[in-house]
């Protein structure tokens, strides 16, 4: 009986869409949520099990036993019938998560989806879809070093949008002022130290690339749930994306889509002379973007060299 019930898993395994993780999309799923009805990946499994059983309650093809009814529900929903309903609103400027992005971003996704069913209620979104947004970062400071407690605010103004921080609370005139034309936004993993779920927002201002470090939570009182720094995230691709929109709007969503922020193709500690000879090596954090090679002294420093 077990093994009939494995080997009609397995076959399902073969229907259209159920060949690939219903949330990553990385293929060969090998664990399914019984009462979801979806094929699942190691990593992306593990985050329904943190959505706790009363939301999804999943099961491993090869290692578990399996019930005839289990089988059946299964067989009865699918990953197209499960994506139908859970994702019939997923924004185009969304990111599907990938092997490379850093987990919050995956369990975001699937606490998005399932849990808070944020595409299923377009309504549930506003924290982000309209590209505006105001609220607190901590921010890392060009000479100090330290983080500090900031006022952000992403806005639109008349051609895109411009993303402005405030240095006290009570100022009306920003510190800064970034056209989000020019900004790229990334997870900066573990650049950060005092808190792993930082952003990098890099942007070109007089011929120089800058970068600013934010992260969203105090870590002294860090949440497990982080959805703030996640929002930010999705509020500056949206804005992005509505302004291509606007700029395109013969193109299509998914070609719109593309691009919206690049993730770094390559970083890393390197050896690099110079400028004179005599100067010797010296170690330097290299970072490749699709446009250009940078480096400088620090993986934190927010003004980069190029060349
Ligand atoms: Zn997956």
């Amino acid at each position: 009986m077990a093994d009939r019930n494995r080997a009609t898993l397995l076959e399902l395994l073969n229907k259209p869409g159920n060949n690939v993780c219903a949330d990553c999309k990385s293929p060969d799923p090998e664990w399914v949520s019984v009462n979801l009805g979806a094929f699942l990946c190691p990593e992306c499994a593990g985050c329904h099990r943190n959505l706790g059983t009363h939301i999804s309650r999943v099961r491993s093809i090869k290692l578990d036993n399996w019930e005839d009814d289990q089988v059946q529900a299964v067989a009865e929903l699918g990953n197209e019938v499960v994506n139908q309903k859970y994702e019939q609103f997923l924004p185009a400027y969304y990111k599907r998560p990938t092997k490379d992005d850093p987990e919050l971003l995956r369990s975001e996704f699937v606490k998005a989806k399932y849990s808070r069913q944020e595409f299923i209620y377009p309504d549930r979104q506003t924290a982000y879809c309209s590209g505006i947004k105001e609220g607190y970062l901590y921010k890392r400071g060009r000479d100090d070093k330290g983080f500090k407690k900031r006022r952000f605010c992403l806005t639109r103004k008349l051609n895109g949008h411009t993303l402005l921080y405030f240095i006290k609370e009570k100022d009306t005139a920003p510190k800064s002022e970034i056209d989000l034309d020019s900004v790229n936004v990334v997870f900066a993993k573990d650049k950060i130290g005092v808190n792993p779920n930082g952003l990098q927002i890099t942007y070109f201002v007089n011929g120089q690339t800058r970068s600013l470090f934010v992260y969203a939570d105090d870590p002294k009182v860090m949440t497990k749930e982080n959805k703030e720094i996640v929002d930010w995230y999705y509020a500056i691709r949206a804005a992005k994306f509505e302004w291509r929109r606007i700029a395109h709007p013969q193109q299509d969503e998914i070609e719109l889509a593309e691009g919206l922020t690049t993730d770094f193709t390559l970083e890393g500690w390197l050896q690099k002379m110079g400028p004179k000879k005599k100067d010797g090596f010296k170690k330097r954090w290299f970072t490749l973007d699709n446009r250009k090679l940078m480096y400088s002294e620090d993986p934190l420093v927010s003004h980069e060299n190029s060349g």
